[in-house]
């Protein structure tokens, strides 16, 4: 692959905080960067020298992002896969776009890893609810095919009947054992196209109602299993012949030894796990995508210190702007807002990242967080 010259402009399909980071990390590296959301003033939009705001099937909209760019790129996986594969015969896009055929539906993705041999949650198509109930007993977990994020879309059940009162779900469902892991871990790696993978050090996820809370890094856990997580990530970015950074959601069990990890679910982009990246690894996972599409060298991933990630959600504006001040003035804090304007419950607004000692637990981050309330 051709390295893509300094001054080329890289093609964001979505316009949320992952394309903003993307663009202020790929910038240093000379590149420009357009974007194409659903709204005007998303976060990508604020930072991107052009940005669009209308529908995916918006024929104007393609051919203007088509002739704008040397090579796009998605930082949000349910971009529709035929709007990725008529701009494939215009200019490059990277991953490839049949990679989002495998990711945006859970039962195929499912399906996939169950074809490769990679560990994973039980799990039965839901077309036939009852038979797939009676073959993985409760406690379940029902998640719809598409459009499923930060727990959107999932119902659990636990007891007899629950499963009958859950409304149909468009587009199908999947069924899933609930399983019973000690931790969520994720990777972050970054795949080339002639092969080359670099792997970042494995996190640690801690989820509240289904939206990732914060990240640890490194997680706290065996080095061994550590260990078998980045292989198992790196065979999956294998399998799929991806291009750019992936994460790979995992549960880990408990116990030791390599079928202690089930895979939950892969991401074929940046993802908040790996925000850590961005301050406390030598290359961010932002700025090792942006190599990986543009065929520039991998990036070191070493991490310099321990990291600890944690989300501002919108309620904590509950009593108006939180109080940046009490971060602004630690040196072992970085803020990173995301330019929303509207603070929504559950609502991704920004994150702080802290460094050093303080951040190998959640303590020190979870008195800032309180401290930011006002
Ligand atoms: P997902 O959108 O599939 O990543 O699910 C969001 C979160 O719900 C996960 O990060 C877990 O905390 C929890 N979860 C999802 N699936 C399962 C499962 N099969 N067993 C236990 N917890 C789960």
């Amino acid at each position: 692959m051709k390295s893509l010259r300094p001054g080329a402009t890289i093609g964001l399909l979505g316009a949320g905080q992952l394309g903003r980071m993307l663009a202020l990390e790929g910038a240093p590296l000379g590149y420009r960067f357009v974007c194409w959301g659903q709204a005007p003033g998303e976060p990508a939009a604020q930072v991107c020298e052009l940005s669009l705001a209308a529908p995916f099937d918006d024929e104007a909209a393609r051919r203007r992002f088509a002739e704008s760019c040397d090579v796009a790129t998605f930082e949000w996986e349910n971009v529709p896969a035929a709007l990725a594969k008529r701009l494939a015969k215009d200019l490059p896009v990277r991953p490839a776009p049949a990679i989002l055929d495998t990711v945006q539906d859970r039962l195929i993705q499912r399906r996939f890893l169950k074809e490769h041999g990679f560990a994973q949650t039980p799990f039965a198509d839901a077309a036939a609810p009852a038979a797939a109930l009676e073959r993985l007993g409760r406690p379940c977990i029902l998640k719809s095919r598409r459009h499923g994020y930060d727990g959107k879309g999932q119902f659990r059940i636990e007891k007899p009947g629950e499963l009958s009162k859950v409304p149909a779900l468009p587009g199908g469902a999947v069924l899933e054992r609930r399983v019973d892991f000690k931790k969520e871990l994720s990777v972050i790696l970054a795949r080339w196209e002639n092969g080359d993978v670099a792997t970042y050090p494995v996190a640690e996820n801690v989820h509240e109602n289904g939206i990732l809370r914060a990240t640890l890094a490194p997680a706290r856990l065996p080095a061994e299993i550590a260990q078998a997580a980045a292989a198992l990530a790196a065979a999956i970015a294998e399998a799929l012949k991806h291009v750019g950074v992936m994460a790979v959601e995992l549960f880990w069990l408990g116990g030791s030894g390599k079928d202690q990890l089930l895979v939950n679910e892969i991401a074929p982009r940046v993802h908040n796990s790996g925000h850590y990246t961005l301050g406390a690894c030598a290359t961010s996972q932002f700025e090792q995508h942006i190599r990986a599409i543009a065929g520039l060298p991998p990036g070191s991933t070493s991490q310099r210190e321990p990291a600890a990630m944690i989300n501002l959600l919108g309620e904590l504006w509950a009593g108006g702007e939180p109080r940046w001040d009490v971060v602004l003035a630690r040196p072992d804090v970085r803020l990173h807002l995301y330019g929303k304007a509207q603070p929504r419950p559950g609502r991704k607004m920004g994150h702080l990242l802290l460094l050093g000692p303080a951040a190998r637990d959640l303590k020190e981050a979870d008195s800032l967080l309180a401290a930011l309330r006002r």
